[in-house]
Formats: C-alpha cells, structure tokens, sequence
C-alpha cells in the first residue's frame, strides 16, 4: 500500500464529474487499499477518488468499526433529514452545517465488480452523501446554506 497526496480546494480536479469504473482489476484493489491508507493517515472519516486527482467513481468510509468501499455508488433512496457540522480532507480547517438525509440506501459495485446495497442513517449516511458529492465534483459548502 501507498499514501497518495490529497488535492485541496480550489483544484480545479475536485470540481469535475468522475467518470464510471469499468475494469474491475488488481489496479483498482490496490488504489483501494490506498485510499484507505491514505483516510486514515489522514484521520478522516472518508475518501472519493478525485480528492487524490483520480476521476472515477470511487470512495471509501470509514467510522469507527464500520469500513466500506463504493465502486459506482448510486443514492437510490433517501428518507428523513439531519442537520450537522461537515468538514472536508480536501478543505483544510474548515467547517460548516450542511443538511443531508437522515437515512439513505446506495447501490454500488464492490472491488469485484459485485453488485451491493447498504443502507445507513445518522452519520455514516451523511459520510455516504459527502463522498458520493465527491463525484459529481460538489463540496460540502456547496449545500451549506440549503434548508435554511
Ligand atoms: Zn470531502
């Protein structure tokens, strides 16, 4: 495994819509491992491809003892809100309130290729919804003044 450097805003990389993986080979389980290498050297409690200049759907999460790797996730359905602090790995000392879905399931691919689901609600489902942001090139500020 390798640490990768994380890009900070105002790269312009963070800002672009990430493209579907296609390949589902050793590359992509080593960038994996990588990138939660990379999350938790950093401390973070998450990790999208285009934060380490990679544009593809990819992201990892992980709190506490819970760990997951999304390949083409998809927020499928959303229910309730929630209304907390966010900050960002690629957005240093800072933070801010973003409203997000109090609960959320996403279909995704693992590093196989397989087709999965995983529903999750409080602060798991809000780290789901950053990083799948990610993708799309939104940052968590973009949502900060939503809602209120
Ligand atoms: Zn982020």
């Amino acid at each position: 495994m390798a640490l990768r450097d994380i890009i900070t805003d105002p790269n312009p990389t963070l800002r672009k819509k990430c493209r579907e993986v296609e390949v589902f080979d050793e590359k992509l389980g080593k960038l994996l491992d990588d990138m939660r290498e990379t999350m938790e050297k950093a401390d973070g409690v998450g990790l999208a491809a285009p934060q380490i200049g990679i544009l593809r759907r990819i992201a990892v999460v992980e709190v506490d003892d819970f760990y997951i790797e999304f390949v083409n996730p998809v927020i499928v359905k959303t229910k309730g809100e929630q209304v907390g602090p966010e900050a960002c790995l690629s957005v240093p000392s800072k933070s801010a309130t973003v409203k997000r879905p109090h609960k959320v399931t996403v279909e995704y691919q693992d590093r196989d290729g397989k087709l999965m689901s995983v529903t999750a609600e409080g602060f798991i489902a809000r780290a789901f919804c950053h990083e799948i942001d990610h993708l799309d090139g939104i940052l968590y500020y973009d949502r900060a003044n939503e809602g209120k």
